[in-house]
This record gives structure tokens, C-alpha cells and sequence, in this order.
């Protein structure tokens, strides 16, 4: 059984007759990239892979927690009471983000980088090094004492930032999405209109595949251990529209008999724990889609719920019941894609 699920406006221009497709990858983010596209004439291959580097290298170097110089990281070692100015892609993802962790009352939050190093998330100690310990109780409360979005103060005029001291920006949850808007806007600079963009399993598409059709994605869906219900697939055309997935089965470990997934609640500076497998969001805007995937992850099936319908996001939530069994729900956003 399989869902599909299409937009609700579509441009007819199709890739002219005798248009070819073409593929290029690489690794960007700790993960990899993918662009693929539909057009007539010569092959711009190499202008093109020059095209998308330059953006995803100025995404790395303004946002990436792994890199120590880029400008998120110099902010993030600046002392207390410093003023800091952002670039304007920073400003620009800064800027969702902070909109994001207000109206979610930051089950989203762009500051909870000292939860994310403490739950071995980050860059610095990792939960795969021999060393790594679960944190305490009294370091958890340190972290949290460090995570307000508020404190930085941010002057979206000015695009001046406040350092209150100790506070630590990930961007982490956000920035592959916005990295995939960029690309493709890029790209349709070139006058490239037909564009799947990929970054890490975040993807954006325009226009038309060959002959027409749209660029079909399957949602990615949970392993399932043998013997249980198999879920339906759901394929998307992604026409003018992006998806991202957020699972608690990728980058999970065990250890005291509790998954940890890489998702926390910064809320009570703990991973989330309430059994959703993966939420899926379809957004116009790949950076949206990426964020609202994991702010409704951290709320949860009833509370996420609630926000995606509050705000219009096409949202399917993958709940593992008592039973082992997944079950989906869908908010009407998506189900109006599906009609
Ligand atoms: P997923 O693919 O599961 O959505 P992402 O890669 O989009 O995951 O985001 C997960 C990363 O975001 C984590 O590794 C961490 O760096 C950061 N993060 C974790 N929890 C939150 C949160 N509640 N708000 C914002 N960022 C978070
Ligand atoms: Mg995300």
C-alpha cells in the first residue's frame, strides 16, 4: 500500500524535448550532497559542482560547530558581555530559528549547544569515544542554566548578537536545510529550473523531472524488525517543495538499557524519550522543513501535533507503540496534500 502525496499548485513548464538529466555528489556537513537536474544543451558540470561548494562552504563557515573558526564557533568561545556581528546567512537561519524556539517554547532552541556536547553530541567529546559517561544530574542542571535563546539579545537591524558568556549556538538542526535552499536557489540562478537537492536526507525540489513527471520521493520509514505491521509508503512529489526527516534510529546509542537519541529536549536538558520513530515535514522551504522536523520530535506526537495544525505544517508522525508496532498520524496540512 502506498500514500502519494502531491502540491496543491503546479507549473506546467516541463523540461524541454531532448533535455537531459544529470547527477552530482559529494560531502559536505559530515554527510554527503546530492544534485540532480534536467536541462537542454551543454553540460555545465563543472560550473555547476563549482556553484553548489561555494555555497555549502559558506554555510560550513558561518555555522558549522565542527569547524573552529567559523563565525558560530568564535562567538560561541567570546567572552561575557561581548557584542558580536553575524553574517548575513548566520542572521538569516539565526533569525527562523530564535521565531522557532519562541512559538515552540523551545523545544526547538538554537542555544542548547552545551546539552548537545554534554549528551556527547557535539564535536568535542563523543558518545562513540571509549571515555564517554552519561551525564549527571548536576551537570544536566548546568547546561540548562546556559541555554536561554533570550539571553543573546538578538538585533535583527543591527545583526549584532550578545555573548551573556557561556552560551553555545548549534545550528546544527537547521543549517543542512537552509544549506539545501541555498543550492537550489543557486542553482535556479544558473537558469537550472529542474533541481533535486540533497544534503544529509534533506531534500528540495523544482520543477519537473524527464517526461514531465515530478521528482518522486519516497519518506524515509523506520526499520521494522520482522513480524511486525508494515506501514504504507508515502511518496511525494517534491514540486516546489522540500522534506526533511528527523528519526530517533539514526545517530542513537545504548547504554544503561535507554536509547539516546541525538535530539534533546531542551527543556529538561534531556534526550527525548517519548517513542516517536520519525517525523517527516513537507515545507515550501527546506530550512523550515528541517527545523519544525525536529522541534515537533522534541513535542511529541500530541503536543507536536497541536503546533503543526496551529500553524499549517504538513507534519506525519511515526509513533512506536507499547506493542512494537508503528502507528502514523498526519496533520491536516499533509492530509490536504494527500486529497
Ligand atoms: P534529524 O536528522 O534527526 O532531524 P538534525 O541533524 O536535523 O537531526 O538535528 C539534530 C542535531 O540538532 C543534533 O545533533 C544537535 O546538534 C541539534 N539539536 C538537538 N536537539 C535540538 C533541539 N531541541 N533544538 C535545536 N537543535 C537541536
Ligand atoms: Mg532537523
Amino acid at each position: 500500500m502506498s500514500r502519494v502525496l502531491l502540491p496543491q499548485q503546479i507549473d506546467n513548464a516541463a523540461p524541454l524535448w531532448g533535455a537531459l538529466a544529470h547527477r552530482l555528489d559529494g560531502q559536505t556537513m559530515g554527510t554527503t550532497w546530492q544534485v540532480r537536474w534536467v536541462a537542454l544543451g551543454p553540460l555545465p558540470e563543472d560550473r555547476v559542482r563549482a556553484a553548489v561548494q561555494q555555497e555549502l562552504d559558506l554555510v560550513v563557515n558561518q555555522m558549522s560547530t565542527w569547524l573552529p573558526n567559523s563565525d558560530l564557533e568564535c562567538f560561541n568561545r567570546a567572552s561575557a558581555g561581548t557584542q558580536h556581528a553575524v553574517p548575513e546567512a548566520m542572521a538569516e537561519v539565526l533569525q527562523a530559528a530564535l521565531w522557532l524556539a519562541d512559538v515552540s517554547g523551545g523545544a526547538f532552541n538554537p542555544a542548547a549547544g552545551a546539552l548537545v556536547n554534554l549528551w556527547g553530541f557535539g564535536p568535542r567529546l563523543r558518545y562513540t569515544d571509549p571515555d564517554f559517561v552519561l551525564p549527571t544530574n548536576e551537570a544536566v542542571q548546568h547546561a540548562l542554566a546556559s541555554n536561554d535563546w533570550r539571553s543573546l539579545c538578538w538585533d535583527g537591524a543591527l545583526r549584532q548578537l550578545h555573548q551573556p558568556g557561556g552560551v553555545l549556538l548549534d545550528f546544527s538542526a537547521i543549517a543542512k536545510g537552509y544549506a539545501v535552499d541555498r543550492v537550489s536557489r543557486r542553482l535556479a540562478g544558473m537558469g537550472l529550473q529542474h533541481t533535486l537537492v540533497e544534503v544529509g536526507g534533506e531534500l528540495r525540489g523544482q520543477g519537473m523531472h524527464l517526461g514531465g513527471q515530478p521528482w518522486w520521493v519516497d519518506l524515509e520509514a523506520p526499520p521494522m524488525a520482522p513480524g511486525f505491521s508494515v506501514l504504507p509508503t508515502t511518496r511525494v512529489a517534491l514540486h516546489g517543495l522540500s522534506v526533511a526527516t528527523s528519526g530517533d534510529y539514526r545517530r542513537v546509542y545504548t547504554q544503561a538499557g535507554t536509547r539516546w537519541p541525538h535530539t534533546i529536549d531542551p527543556r529538561n536538558g534531556r534526550p527525548v524519550g517519548h517513542g516517536l520513530a520519525s517525523v517527516s515535514v513537507l515545507h515550501p522551504e527546506c530550512l523550515w522543513a528541517d527545523a519544525w522536523s525536529t522541534a515537533l520530535t522534541v513535542l511529541g506526537r500530541e503536543d507536536g501535533m497541536a503546533l503543526a495544525t496551529e500553524h499549517g505544517i504538513a507534519a506525519l508522525f511515526v509513533q512506536r507503540e507499547a506493542d512494537g508496532n508503528l502507528s502514523e498520524s498526519i496533520s491536516p496540512a499533509m492530509h490536504a496534500l494527500a486529497d
